[in-house]
């Protein structure tokens, strides 16, 4: 009996950016670089569970006193992806798989690092940060993909990782590559694989992922 054709792919993989897709954690670098003093106070803040990780991402961003642009040529510059990132690309293609970046951080940063080597066309979800008029001064931030507080997730992540997960549709093998412990950890046992680093390999090792 032959497989029917699908127009679905048979594989979609969804990776993280920050600290998987990229060697450096790109919003660390930039805040580290252009609001030391906002990021230190407000990732304290974070890890003490005073703010939420959007209250954490939106005050240290609008602490930044450059333009995006300047931050953009910075991150574009400075920023690595993993080694071993095309490889993967090349074999997904091949057998008529899907890739998305899914990260909880903003576009403004994520695409200029992707575009530097040569990655033009993926597919990214993630929130966005635009400034109005000025070039300077707060952002206005959207997260398309924020988790409703509903099933699947009940997370209040920036970026619904879940939510990602659980639209591959029917029938197409899921896989997540992450490396963190909150919107990471949160949709790696709803993927059908996971590739874990860092704190995520951890939790997965401990919960039997
Ligand atoms: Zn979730």
């Amino acid at each position: 009996m032959n497989t029917p054709v699908s127009q679905s792919p048979v594989i979609a993989v969804f990776a993280d950016f920050d600290d998987t897709l990229t060697v450096q954690n790109v919003a660390h670098f930039l805040l580290n670089r252009f609001a030391p003093e906002a990021m230190a106070k407000y990732s304290a803040m974070y890890r003490a569970h005073e703010l939420t990780f959007r209250e954490y991402q939106e005050r240290s961003f609008d602490a930044v006193t450059v333009p995006v642009s300047e931050m953009q040529s910075a991150a574009a510059d400075a920023i690595d992806l993993r080694p071993g990132l095309r490889e993967l690309l090349d074999a997904i293609t091949e057998v008529g798989g899907t890739f998305t970046v899914v990260s909880a951080g903003l576009s403004f940063y994520i695409e200029p690092v992707l575009s530097a080597n040569g990655l033009h066309n993926l597919s990214v979800v993630c929130g966005t940060a635009l400034r109005e008029a000025a070039d300077t001064g707060s952002f206005r931030y959207d997260y398309p993909f924020a988790g409703a507080n509903s099933e699947p997730c009940h997370g209040e992540w920036a970026t619904c990782k879940c939510r990602a997960v659980a639209e591959a549709g029917h029938g197409v093998t899921t896989v997540f590559v992450g490396d963190g412990n909150t919107s990471d950890a949160c949709v790696a046992p709803k993927a059908d694989h996971v590739f874990a680093r860092d704190r995520l390999l951890k939790i997965c090792a401990e919960d039997g992922i």
